[in-house]
Protein backbone atom coordinates (compact mmCIF):
# COMPACT_ATOMS: atom_id res chain seq x y z
CA UNK A 1 0.00 0.00 0.00
CA UNK A 2 1.38 3.33 -1.24
CA UNK A 3 2.07 5.83 1.89
CA UNK A 4 -0.85 7.91 0.74
CA UNK A 5 -3.17 5.24 1.03
CA UNK A 6 -3.53 4.51 4.96
CA UNK A 7 -4.70 7.18 7.26
CA UNK A 8 -2.76 7.24 10.46
CA UNK A 9 -3.46 8.56 13.99
CA UNK A 10 -2.38 8.25 17.14
CA UNK A 11 -4.97 7.19 19.74
CA UNK A 12 -4.60 8.36 23.48
CA UNK A 13 -7.08 9.38 26.78
CA UNK A 14 -6.47 12.89 26.87
CA UNK A 15 -9.81 15.36 26.08
CA UNK A 16 -7.85 18.48 24.80
CA UNK A 17 -5.37 18.79 22.57
CA UNK A 18 -2.65 16.67 22.79
CA UNK A 19 0.08 14.66 21.57
CA UNK A 20 -2.75 11.89 21.42
CA UNK A 21 -3.86 14.03 18.47
CA UNK A 22 -1.90 14.23 15.23
CA UNK A 23 -2.87 17.64 14.07
CA UNK A 24 -4.14 17.77 10.31
CA UNK A 25 -4.22 20.59 7.94
CA UNK A 26 -6.27 19.66 4.66
CA UNK A 27 -6.86 21.80 1.30
CA UNK A 28 -9.81 22.21 -0.12
CA UNK A 29 -9.22 23.44 -3.96
CA UNK A 30 -12.65 23.24 -5.13
CA UNK A 31 -13.02 23.72 -8.99
CA UNK A 32 -9.22 25.23 -9.21
CA UNK A 33 -5.88 23.57 -10.81
CA UNK A 34 -5.81 21.79 -13.67
CA UNK A 35 -3.76 18.85 -13.87
CA UNK A 36 -0.28 20.63 -15.16
CA UNK A 37 -1.53 23.56 -12.32
CA UNK A 38 -1.40 20.98 -9.24
CA UNK A 39 1.91 19.26 -10.29
CA UNK A 40 3.12 22.46 -10.05
CA UNK A 41 1.63 22.96 -7.11
CA UNK A 42 2.61 19.97 -5.42
CA UNK A 43 6.50 19.99 -6.66
CA UNK A 44 7.07 23.47 -4.78
CA UNK A 45 4.77 22.24 -1.99
CA UNK A 46 6.69 19.52 -1.28
CA UNK A 47 10.30 20.84 -1.61
CA UNK A 48 8.85 23.77 0.77
CA UNK A 49 8.02 21.14 3.54
CA UNK A 50 11.62 21.04 4.92
CA UNK A 51 11.34 18.64 8.48
CA UNK A 52 7.53 19.52 8.92
CA UNK A 53 6.96 16.70 11.07
CA UNK A 54 3.95 15.86 13.57
CA UNK A 55 1.03 17.25 11.67
CA UNK A 56 -0.79 15.52 8.61
CA UNK A 57 -1.50 16.99 5.58
CA UNK A 58 -4.08 16.27 3.33
CA UNK A 59 -4.42 18.07 -0.59
CA UNK A 60 -7.93 17.57 -2.47
CA UNK A 61 -7.97 18.35 -5.65
CA UNK A 62 -10.67 18.95 -8.63
CA UNK A 63 -11.68 15.34 -9.62
CA UNK A 64 -9.56 15.35 -12.71
CA UNK A 65 -6.29 15.92 -10.91
CA UNK A 66 -6.76 13.43 -8.07
CA UNK A 67 -4.48 10.66 -10.25
CA UNK A 68 -1.83 13.13 -10.94
CA UNK A 69 -1.90 14.43 -7.45
CA UNK A 70 -1.35 10.93 -6.08
CA UNK A 71 1.11 10.00 -8.04
CA UNK A 72 3.05 12.92 -7.72
CA UNK A 73 2.90 12.55 -3.57
CA UNK A 74 3.11 8.96 -3.61
CA UNK A 75 6.52 8.92 -1.89
CA UNK A 76 5.28 11.78 0.41
CA UNK A 77 3.50 12.15 3.52
CA UNK A 78 1.15 13.92 2.15
CA UNK A 79 -2.39 12.46 1.28
CA UNK A 80 -4.77 13.28 -1.31
CA UNK A 81 -8.52 13.46 -0.58
CA UNK A 82 -11.77 13.78 -3.38
CA UNK A 83 -14.02 16.77 -2.81
CA UNK A 84 -17.28 14.18 -2.56
CA UNK A 85 -18.04 10.66 -3.48
CA UNK A 86 -20.69 8.78 -4.39
CA UNK A 87 -21.32 5.59 -1.37
CA UNK A 88 -21.71 3.22 -4.28
CA UNK A 89 -19.73 0.90 -5.24
CA UNK A 90 -21.02 1.32 -8.94
CA UNK A 91 -24.35 1.74 -10.85
CA UNK A 92 -26.63 4.57 -12.46
CA UNK A 93 -25.26 7.63 -11.06
CA UNK A 94 -24.71 10.04 -13.90
CA UNK A 95 -21.72 12.64 -12.90
CA UNK A 96 -20.63 10.71 -9.52
CA UNK A 97 -17.31 8.71 -8.64
CA UNK A 98 -17.64 5.72 -6.43
CA UNK A 99 -15.29 4.81 -3.37
CA UNK A 100 -13.25 1.78 -5.57
CA UNK A 101 -12.94 4.25 -8.40
CA UNK A 102 -10.99 6.44 -5.54
CA UNK A 103 -9.10 3.76 -3.98
CA UNK A 104 -7.53 2.72 -7.75
CA UNK A 105 -6.46 6.10 -7.97
CA UNK A 106 -4.39 5.96 -4.06
CA UNK A 107 -7.13 8.41 -2.97
CA UNK A 108 -6.93 8.37 1.06
CA UNK A 109 -9.82 9.94 1.52
CA UNK A 110 -13.40 12.11 0.69
CA UNK A 111 -14.63 15.86 1.76
CA UNK A 112 -18.02 14.65 2.32
CA UNK A 113 -21.11 17.02 3.55
CA UNK A 114 -19.25 20.49 2.61
CA UNK A 115 -22.01 23.69 2.65
CA UNK A 116 -21.62 24.20 -0.95
CA UNK A 117 -22.22 20.61 -1.65
CA UNK A 118 -25.42 20.58 0.85
CA UNK A 119 -26.66 24.00 -0.67
CA UNK A 120 -25.81 24.26 -4.45
CA UNK A 121 -25.98 19.88 -5.02
CA UNK A 122 -28.58 18.81 -2.40
CA UNK A 123 -26.41 17.00 -0.59
CA UNK A 124 -28.42 15.91 2.33
CA UNK A 125 -27.88 14.71 6.10
CA UNK A 126 -29.45 11.08 4.54
CA UNK A 127 -26.80 10.84 2.12
CA UNK A 128 -23.96 11.94 4.55
CA UNK A 129 -24.98 8.95 6.85
CA UNK A 130 -24.86 6.26 3.81
CA UNK A 131 -21.04 7.76 2.91
CA UNK A 132 -19.57 8.48 6.21
CA UNK A 133 -20.16 4.31 6.75
CA UNK A 134 -18.93 3.52 3.22
CA UNK A 135 -16.08 5.70 3.43
CA UNK A 136 -14.60 3.96 6.70
CA UNK A 137 -15.83 0.52 5.11
CA UNK A 138 -13.36 0.86 2.44
CA UNK A 139 -10.51 2.01 4.99
CA UNK A 140 -10.55 5.80 3.89
CA UNK A 141 -10.75 9.01 5.74
CA UNK A 142 -14.09 11.20 5.97
CA UNK A 143 -14.18 14.42 5.96
CA UNK A 144 -17.56 15.43 7.61
CA UNK A 145 -18.02 19.31 7.07
CA UNK A 146 -20.78 20.62 9.55
CA UNK A 147 -21.52 24.58 10.31
CA UNK A 148 -24.37 27.06 10.19
CA UNK A 149 -25.65 30.04 8.56
CA UNK A 150 -25.14 33.26 9.92
CA UNK A 151 -29.10 33.42 10.40
CA UNK A 152 -28.82 30.33 12.21
CA UNK A 153 -25.80 31.72 14.96
CA UNK A 154 -27.88 34.99 15.34
CA UNK A 155 -31.13 33.13 16.07
CA UNK A 156 -28.96 31.28 18.93
CA UNK A 157 -29.18 28.09 16.64
CA UNK A 158 -25.63 27.15 16.45
CA UNK A 159 -25.97 24.23 18.65
CA UNK A 160 -28.92 22.93 17.65
CA UNK A 161 -27.66 22.67 14.18
CA UNK A 162 -24.09 21.21 14.87
CA UNK A 163 -26.10 18.35 17.08
CA UNK A 164 -28.46 17.78 14.41
CA UNK A 165 -25.69 17.49 11.72
CA UNK A 166 -23.69 15.48 13.77
CA UNK A 167 -26.40 12.85 15.00
CA UNK A 168 -28.27 12.53 11.72
CA UNK A 169 -24.41 12.40 9.60
CA UNK A 170 -22.86 9.74 11.92
CA UNK A 171 -25.91 7.81 12.62
CA UNK A 172 -24.73 4.69 10.85
CA UNK A 173 -21.07 5.09 12.68
CA UNK A 174 -19.99 2.81 15.09
CA UNK A 175 -18.70 3.84 18.40
CA UNK A 176 -15.58 2.13 17.99
CA UNK A 177 -15.22 3.97 14.10
CA UNK A 178 -16.14 7.56 15.62
CA UNK A 179 -11.97 8.55 15.79
CA UNK A 180 -11.31 7.76 11.88
CA UNK A 181 -13.63 10.44 11.23
CA UNK A 182 -12.07 13.89 10.73
CA UNK A 183 -15.06 16.55 11.28
CA UNK A 184 -14.81 19.91 10.04
CA UNK A 185 -16.11 22.86 11.53
CA UNK A 186 -17.21 25.06 8.95
CA UNK A 187 -19.60 27.96 9.69
CA UNK A 188 -21.03 29.08 6.75
CA UNK A 189 -20.69 32.58 7.34
CA UNK A 190 -16.60 32.19 7.21
CA UNK A 191 -16.30 30.00 4.19
CA UNK A 192 -14.94 32.12 1.24
CA UNK A 193 -15.69 35.42 3.00
CA UNK A 194 -12.74 36.23 4.67
CA UNK A 195 -14.57 36.57 7.99
CA UNK A 196 -13.18 34.21 10.17
CA UNK A 197 -14.87 32.92 13.18
CA UNK A 198 -12.72 33.92 16.45
CA UNK A 199 -10.58 31.44 18.49
CA UNK A 200 -13.17 31.51 21.27
CA UNK A 201 -16.24 30.57 18.33
CA UNK A 202 -14.30 28.32 16.86
CA UNK A 203 -12.97 26.78 20.02
CA UNK A 204 -16.26 26.94 21.74
CA UNK A 205 -18.16 25.24 19.18
CA UNK A 206 -15.67 22.30 18.29
CA UNK A 207 -15.94 21.83 21.94
CA UNK A 208 -19.30 21.71 21.72
CA UNK A 209 -19.19 19.19 19.15
CA UNK A 210 -16.62 16.93 20.75
CA UNK A 211 -19.22 17.04 23.73
CA UNK A 212 -21.78 15.21 21.23
CA UNK A 213 -19.28 12.53 20.57
CA UNK A 214 -18.48 12.04 24.10
CA UNK A 215 -22.42 11.18 24.76
CA UNK A 216 -21.73 8.25 22.48
CA UNK A 217 -17.82 7.33 23.72
CA UNK A 218 -15.57 9.15 25.66
CA UNK A 219 -12.76 7.46 24.29
CA UNK A 220 -13.53 8.40 20.96
CA UNK A 221 -14.36 11.95 21.66
CA UNK A 222 -10.68 12.55 23.41
CA UNK A 223 -9.41 10.34 20.24
CA UNK A 224 -11.28 12.53 17.27
CA UNK A 225 -9.50 14.92 15.21
CA UNK A 226 -11.97 17.92 14.99
CA UNK A 227 -10.75 21.12 12.50
CA UNK A 228 -11.71 24.71 11.93
CA UNK A 229 -12.44 25.77 8.88
CA UNK A 230 -13.49 29.07 7.13
CA UNK A 231 -11.28 32.03 6.17
CA UNK A 232 -8.10 30.52 7.52
CA UNK A 233 -5.03 32.61 6.11
CA UNK A 234 -1.29 32.55 7.47
CA UNK A 235 -1.86 35.40 9.47
CA UNK A 236 -5.26 33.96 11.74
CA UNK A 237 -3.87 30.06 11.54
CA UNK A 238 -1.97 30.10 14.86
CA UNK A 239 -4.34 31.55 17.37
CA UNK A 240 -6.88 28.66 15.63
CA UNK A 241 -4.90 26.31 15.98
CA UNK A 242 -3.47 27.14 19.80
CA UNK A 243 -6.98 26.41 21.05
CA UNK A 244 -7.40 23.19 22.82
CA UNK A 245 -10.04 21.37 20.95
CA UNK A 246 -9.06 22.87 17.47
CA UNK A 247 -7.00 20.16 15.60
CA UNK A 248 -5.99 22.04 12.26
CA UNK A 249 -7.78 23.30 9.18
CA UNK A 250 -9.77 22.61 6.31
CA UNK A 251 -8.07 25.68 4.02
CA UNK A 252 -9.85 26.81 1.15
CA UNK A 253 -8.92 29.82 -0.85
CA UNK A 254 -4.92 30.13 1.06
CA UNK A 255 -4.69 26.34 0.05
CA UNK A 256 -4.36 27.55 -3.93
CA UNK A 257 -0.99 29.62 -2.53
CA UNK A 258 2.01 27.44 -1.84
CA UNK A 259 3.64 29.64 0.73
CA UNK A 260 0.51 30.37 2.05
CA UNK A 261 -0.58 26.88 2.75
CA UNK A 262 2.46 26.46 3.85
CA UNK A 263 2.84 28.57 6.63
CA UNK A 264 -0.88 27.62 7.70
CA UNK A 265 0.74 23.84 7.88
CA UNK A 266 3.65 25.21 10.09
CA UNK A 267 1.37 27.14 12.51
CA UNK A 268 -0.23 23.63 12.88
CA UNK A 269 2.43 21.99 14.27
CA UNK A 270 3.41 25.13 16.71
CA UNK A 271 0.51 24.11 18.75
CA UNK A 272 1.36 20.65 19.76
CA UNK A 273 2.27 19.72 22.93
C1 LIG B 1 -13.78 25.65 2.54
O1 LIG B 1 -14.36 25.83 1.49
O2 LIG B 1 -13.78 24.52 3.06
C2 LIG B 1 -13.10 26.78 3.16
C3 LIG B 1 -12.77 26.67 4.41
O3 LIG B 1 -12.86 27.88 2.36
P1 LIG B 1 -12.08 29.24 2.77
O4 LIG B 1 -10.84 28.84 3.51
O5 LIG B 1 -11.78 29.91 1.46
O6 LIG B 1 -13.02 30.03 3.61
Amino acid sequence: MPDNQAPQQRRGSASLRSASRTPLVAANWKMHKTVAETEEFLDRFLGSLGELEGVELVICPPATALAAAAERTRRSPVRIAAQNVHEADSGAFTGEIAIPMLRELGVAGAIVGHSERRALFCETDEALARKVPALLGAGLLPFLCVGETEDQREAGETEAVLKRQIEADLADVDASRLADVVIAYEPIWAIGTGRTATPEQAQEAIAFIRGLLAARDAGAAAASRIVYGGSVKPDNAGELFEQPDIDGGLVGGASLNVDDFVAICEAATLGEI
